[in-house]
C-alpha cells in the first residue's frame, strides 16, 4: 500500500473511531513504529488530525479547511485549476485526502492538479471520452497532444480501452500513454514556456 493510501485510510478510521493508537496503526498496516510516527506527523502538519500521547485523535474538519491550498478552494463544481465549468464526458473528479471532492474541467486540468497539489490528492476518476464511463485514472489510456482539443490545450483525453485510444490516436495524432506518461507529458509541456498559462484555451474562450 502506498503511503498516500495508508494516510487516507488512517483518516477514514479516525472519522469512524475518533481516536487511534500507535499500536492500532502499526498493527493494521503492518508498518514499523517509525512509519506510523511519520504518517501521524505528516497528517498533523496538514492539520488533519491531532497527536496525543500514544496515538492520534480526529481533527475538527472546520479547522482542517485552512490547510487546503488556495486553488482547491474554488467553487465545488467548477474546475479547480481554471474555474471553467466541468462537462460530462471530460469530467475528472478528484478526492482530496481530507475527503473533499473536487472536479477538473478535463483530464488536462486533472493532470495539472496532480502536478501542483498531488500530495493532497487521495484518488482520481476520469471519464471515457467516447462513452463517458468513469474509471480510475490509473486504469485509463491517455491520448496526449492530439488535434482534438474540446477543452484545454494541449489536449489530454482519456479512454477506458487501449484499442480505442490507439485508434483515436491513429486518426487524430498525439501519443498514447498511461497516467505517469500524462504527468510527464504535461509537466514538460507546461515548463517549455513558463509564460504560458495552465489553460491557454480556457483563457481564450473567456475573452
Ligand atoms: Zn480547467
Ligand atoms: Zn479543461
Amino acid at each position: 500500500m502506498k503511503a498516500i493510501q495508508r494516510r487516507q485510510e488512517i483518516l477514514n478510521w479516525l472519522d469512524s473511531e475518533k481516536s487511534l493508537s500507535l499500536t492500532d496503526i502499526v498493527g493494521r498496516f503492518s508498518v514499523s513504529k517509525m512509519t506510523a510516527h511519520r504518517d501521524m506527523e505528516i497528517l498533523e502538519q496538514r492539520q488533519l488530525l491531532k497527536r496525543i500521547h500514544g496515538g492520534v485523535v480526529a481533527q475538527d474538519r472546520g479547522q482542517a479547511r485552512g490547510a487546503v491550498p488556495a486553488p482547491v478552494r474554488a467553487k465545488e463544481f467548477d474546475c479547480l485549476v481554471c474555474r471553467r465549468p466541468a462537462s460530462q464526458n471530460l469530467l475528472y473528479s478528484i478526492t482530496l485526502i481530507t475527503g473533499e471532492q473536487r472536479q477538473a474541467c478535463c483530464p488536462h486540468c486533472g493532470i495539472a492538479a496532480h502536478l501542483t497539489i498531488g500530495d493532497n490528492i487521495a484518488m482520481a476518476m476520469t471519464a471515457d471520452f467516447f462513452f463517458g464511463r468513469p474509471h480510475p485514472v490509473q486504469k485509463s489510456f491517455f491520448v496526449l497532444g492530439s488535434v482534438v482539443a474540446p477543452c484545454c490545450m494541449p489536449s489530454v483525453l482519456t479512454f477506458e480501452a487501449e484499442d480505442v485510444a490507439r485508434r483515436f490516436q491513429k486518426g487524430f495524432g498525439g501519443i498514447v500513454g498511461r497516467f505517469n506518461d500524462a504527468l510527464k507529458y504535461l509537466q514538460q509541456e507546461l515548463t517549455v514556456d513558463n509564460e504560458r498559462e495552465v489553460c491557454p484555451h480556457c483563457k481564450e474562450g473567456k475573452k
